[in-house]
């Protein structure tokens, strides 16, 4: 009866505030004493015997929290109390024990003739959000520890390319505060060179989701040169539906690396150069001997001479692969191009290793010829190529098949073996400068790895394609194409 009582006097419609989605209390005079809770109050705070009693008894843990002295605030001054995510620990379950809760809190009070009577308390509780929060803070200050312990420079950008975080390698490599760069971008710290084929890639990439890998030169402090290699790589971070989220980058200091790929380079050009006149020499030198010994009938001279002869050859050719190397990187390989049969030169060149080859029988399958226009010396240069490994990857084998077809835009050659084969994921590889497949079988083979770099270089730069395809074990089949030659009528 009492309590029926106390609830017409709170002047409030309780079963709106039943349904109000938080937890709403009605507290009653300076003890606090409750006059109503909804049931989500008693969900939040815990179920207990609210009704009619004080404040203090039923929150004793808010004794400690200063939480009193708020209401009491509240209740002189006639003003109400807002608090975003305040902290409070609560007994909820009234077993002692407190859980730190967090509160967006707003404690109204009800006055009568301008005298405070009652406060509404009405609460919404945020622990959830106010935890995960602070995982994400702590999250985040955990990577950027770790970004700041890495040796490179590491940086984020937004789906649109905007950079929004440096780690503080960036400021030590180039003594530059991000925030003083325009637009935070590091495209202006660049080498001028540099700059505008990386602006491209990159807005490709941004436009496209697409990696970004590129090798450039950034200004640095503390440096010996003004300027600096870097490798550097931004990997998009995307949703389930596969939009970019966002960007995560890299700086990789590769300078030394570039310096020393710079001075191989260089020392391959200038040896090559210095070895070509010597060994041309030795060459001419030793076929004139053995002419003088061949016509004085020394046999034995002769022979010795024969096979001096041979190894020069392939000394000459080596040179002259380390030749075609250097210029090819220095963009200096020339063609001389002309008009020429197809099939001819197939001949010429099966004809001409038909002769030093001893083990292997040449079998040819040509179709009509037709014309190409190329530089007829370095196409020679790729079928005798092909055909050479394939005598030297066929060891135990003796014979080797060419063969030749076209389409109406294209010449096809194609060089068949039965050795010891290549694996797939190294047909791509085999073309590659000083590539060579490694195993137990493949390491008694001499070479450099460098005849089907350069013929591919060649055979790209002519217009046409190459390519192996091969089982371990069976063979190999190496082809190419050329783009025919129409004549113009
Ligand atoms: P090299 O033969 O001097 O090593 P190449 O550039 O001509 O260099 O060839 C690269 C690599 O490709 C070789 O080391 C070899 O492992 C592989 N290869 C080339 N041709 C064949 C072939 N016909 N059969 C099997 N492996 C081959």
């Amino acid at each position: 009866m009492a309590l029926d009582m106390d609830r017409k006097r709170n002047y409030v419609p309780e079963d709106l505030l039943a349904k109000v989605p938080a937890a709403i209390a009605m507290v009653e005079g300076s003890s606090y004493i409750f006059r109503f809770t909804n049931p989500l109050y008693q969900e939040v705070f815990g179920k207990k015997d609210y009704l009619g009693k004080p404040g203090r008894e039923v929150f004793p843990e808010f004794n400690s929290q200063g939480i009193w002295s708020i209401f009491d605030k509240i209740f002189s001054s006639g003003e109400a109390f807002i608090g975003k995510e305040m902290p409070i620990e609560l007994d909820r379950k009234g077993d002692g024990k407190l859980e730190m809760c967090y509160f967006n809190l707003v404690v109204q009070p009800i006055k009568k003739h301008g005298v405070v009577k009652r406060l509404l308390i009405h609460a919404v509780e945020k622990t959830d959000l106010v935890l995960a929060k602070r995982q994400i803070k702590e999250d985040e200050l955990a990577y950027k520890h770790l970004a700041d312990s890495m040796p490179q420079i590491v940086w984020t950008a937004q789906s649109d390319g905007h950079v929004d975080y440096y780690n503080k390698k960036w400021k030590e490599i180039t003594g530059i505060d991000p925030n003083e760069l325009n637009n935070n971008s590091w495209i202006q710290i660049l080498f001028p060179g540099d700059t505008s084929i990386c602006r491209e890639t990159w807005s490709h990439s941004v436009n496209t989701g697409d990696i970004f890998e590129m090798e450039a030169r950034i200004r640095t402090v503390n440096t010996k040169e003004p300027y600096t290699w870097f490798l550097i790589r931004a990997l998009p971070v995307k949703n389930e539906n596969g939009t970019v989220q966002k960007w995560v980058g890299t700086f990789t200091d590769i300078h030394d690396y570039k310096i020393m790929q710079h001075q191989k380079e260089n020392f391959l050009a200038v040896a090559s150069h210095e070895l070509k006149t010597p060994v041309t020499g030795i060459k001419a030198y030793a076929q004139i001997l053995e002419t003088i010994c061949r016509n004085k009938g020394y046999k034995e001279e002769t022979a010795l001479l024969v096979m001096m002869n041979k190894q020069i050859t392939r000394l000459t050719s080596l040179v002259g692969d380390l030749l075609d190397i250097t210029k090819i990187q220095n963009g200096k390989m020339e063609f001389d191009e002309s008009a020429f049969d197809f099939n001819e030169l197939i001949l010429e060149a099966t004809e001409q290793m038909k002769v030093t080859s001893t083990q292997h029988m040449i079998d040819l399958e040509l179709s009509k010829g037709k014309m190409v226009y190329a530089d007829r010396n370095r196409i020679r240069q790729v079928i005798n190529n092909l055909i050479s490994n394939a005598i030297k990857y066929s060891p135990d084998k003796n014979k080797i098949l060419v063969r030749s077809s076209s389409t109406e835009n294209d010449v096809f050659l194609c060089v068949d073996d039965y050795g010891i084969g290549i694996a797939k994921d190294q047909f791509e590889k085999v073309f590659e400068q000083f590539y060579r497949v490694t195993g137990d079988k493949q390491n008694t083979f001499p070479g450099l790895g460098i005849g089907l770099y350069i013929s591919s270089e060649i055979i790209k730069r002519q217009g046409g394609k190459i390519w192996v395809e091969s089982i371990e074990g069976k063979g190999s089949t190496f082809c190419f194409t050329l783009p025919v030659y129409h004549i113009k009528r």
